[in-house]
């Protein structure tokens, strides 16, 4: 930075070689065409019909794809949020809304089987279940929505004693009024099952607000029953730490664990009474409590939807280490994917809080109509092009393109790789890849980079044209 003379030469090298690769370049003609001004969303939980509501109201068409029979996802199985808000009449009002909406068409118990194109042209086809029917759509732009599922918890007599549910079983008793919890006398419920351990390191987040709505709701319901939650750490997000501080005062008994001395529940039967033994040891004391409960519930997290692979094959878009989507990048791309016109939000991307997934879905929506809005989209002009004389279709150039840019298309002389110009990046991996030579890039000839590499290396900027 201080080397003036390095930085001048440097600078020379630079304007040298920017000269050189100017005499090599010749014209080229970017795509333009205008996008179909219509989204995709598929998932029809909180995330996909808020993003599908907010794509409509900023006057797009939407068809909204929904594998289950009716609108809501996993919201339906939440009663309150943390803050008391009833989450059954939001979802209704947000429902009957996405229903009526002249603009947004509902596609229940059905799924998307084909999806090609790209951003501003995609077209897809939705199967509806039953009736085998098939309806084709284009679209601009694509919302994957698609959601996450209570993991199934394999320990603590989970499946073999029908007093351990988990937390979602607990609230559903709970809403029913069922006496079998909320008659009961001790409750203990046990945070991070299956969680934040070698096997898997994620944390769901939601969990530690669930058991303390749970727990507040039954120490109304029932001020008599002693109930403890077993956590490894509670994380009670931004202000529901009060809600925390306020279920201690109520006299909710929070035992701390750790990974290495899990607790152990087993059934027991003393004295006439049936109940599900649990011994922990309390670490910061190093005291291990042994309670007779007459319901365990368990914090199981929320896991990856089986149908992520499938969508993630479908549409080309990436799945993390977990299962869940993966965003183009963490801070500066969100709700997008690296393939342009595709977006995700709510639980399909991680596990999150009804009202993050709220927000996600309005960005999501904000993105997608970003698109559906322009009187034109370009391509850009620094893509990859085939010289189909030299293409054997081997497909290397397919598999590598992290745009899925590439696809090895059947043409009469046999198959061919076909570049869709408006999803490539011009990163070059197909070109410097093709075992024939056959992919060369706009503006990145061979010619145009050696005389660049020449005219640094000579000093002149005439030797290698
Ligand atoms: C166990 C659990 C407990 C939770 N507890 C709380 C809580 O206490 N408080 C809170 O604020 N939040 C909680 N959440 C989070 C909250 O449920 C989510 O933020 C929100 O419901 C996510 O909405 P979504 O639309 O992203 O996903 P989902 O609700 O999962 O909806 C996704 C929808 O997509 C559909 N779908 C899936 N695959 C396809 C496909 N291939 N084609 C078509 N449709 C498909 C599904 O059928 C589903 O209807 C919890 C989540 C879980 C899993």
């Amino acid at each position: 930075m201080r080397d003036r003379e390095s930085a001048n030469r440097k600078a020379r090298d630079l304007l040298r070689m920017a000269v050189a690769k100017a005499r090599l370049l010749g014209p080229v003609a970017p795509l333009t065409f205008e996008p179909k001004r219509s989204c995709l969303i598929v998932g029809g939980g909180v995330a996909g019909m808020v993003s599908a509501l907010s794509v409509a109201e900023m006057g797009f068409e939407v068809n909204l794809v929904e594998k289950a029979g009716e609108l809501g996802g996993t919201a339906r199985r939440i009663l309150n949020t943390l803050n008391g808000q009833d989450v059954q009449a939001y979802l209704d009002a947000l429902t009957g809304t996405v229903r009526e909406h002249p603009l947004i068409r509902v596609h229940l118990d059905a799924e998307v089987i084909e999806s090609r194109g790209y951003v501003g042209d995609f077209t897809s086809k939705i199967a509806v279940r039953g009736d085998g029917k098939i309806t084709e759509v284009g679209h601009g732009a694509t919302i994957i929505a698609t959601g996450a599922v209570e993991a199934k918890p394999q320990e603590y007599l989970y499946g073999q004693d029908s007093r351990v549910l988990t937390l979602l079983e607990l609230e559903r008793d709970v809403a029913a009024g069922n006496t079998r919890v909320c008659g009961v006398q001790t409750a203990v419920m046990i945070q991070c099952v299956g969680s934040r351990d070698d096997e898997r390191r994620l944390c769901s987040r939601v969990c530690c607000s669930q058991s303390l709505r749970s727990a507040l709701k039954l120490r109304e319901l029932n001020p008599q029953m002693d109930i403890y939650v077993l956590y490894r750490d509670m994380m009670s997000y931004g202000l529901m730490e009060d809600r925390y501080r306020e279920a201690a005062e109520k006299g909710v008994k929070f035992i701390r664990y750790e990974l290495a001395d899990k607790p152990r529940v087993t059934a027991v039967e003393e004295e006439g009474r049936s109940v599900l033994r649990v011994m922990v040891r309390e670490s910061a004391l190093d005291r291990l409590h042994m309670i007779d409960a007459d319901v365990v519930a368990l914090a199981v997290g929320v896991v990856a939807g089986q149908d992520n692979r499938e969508v993630s094959r479908l549409f080309k878009v990436p799945l993390d280490e977990d299962g869940f989507f993966l965003e183009a990048h963490m801070k500066l791309r969100p709700v997008d994917f690296a393939t342009d016109g595709i977006f995700l939000c709510g639980t399909a991307h991680y596990p999150k809080h009804l009202s993050d997934t709220i927000a996600q879905a309005q960005a999501a929506a904000g993105k997608a109509a970003a698109i559906l809005c322009k009187k034109k989209i370009e391509t850009g002009v620094e893509v990859a092009f085939v010289n189909a004389e030299e293409c054997i279709g081997c497909g290397i150039c397919e598999l590598l393109c992290p745009f899925k840019a590439i696809e090895v298309v059947s043409i009469d002389q046999g198959d061919r790789a076909h570049v869709i110009s408006a999803s490539c990046k011009g990163c070059g991996v197909c070109s410097s890849h093709c075992p024939r030579r056959a992919i060369g890039m706009h503006s990145f000839g061979d010619d145009q980079i050696l005389t660049q590499i020449t005219a640094m290396a000579t000093g002149k900027v005439e030797q290698y044209a």
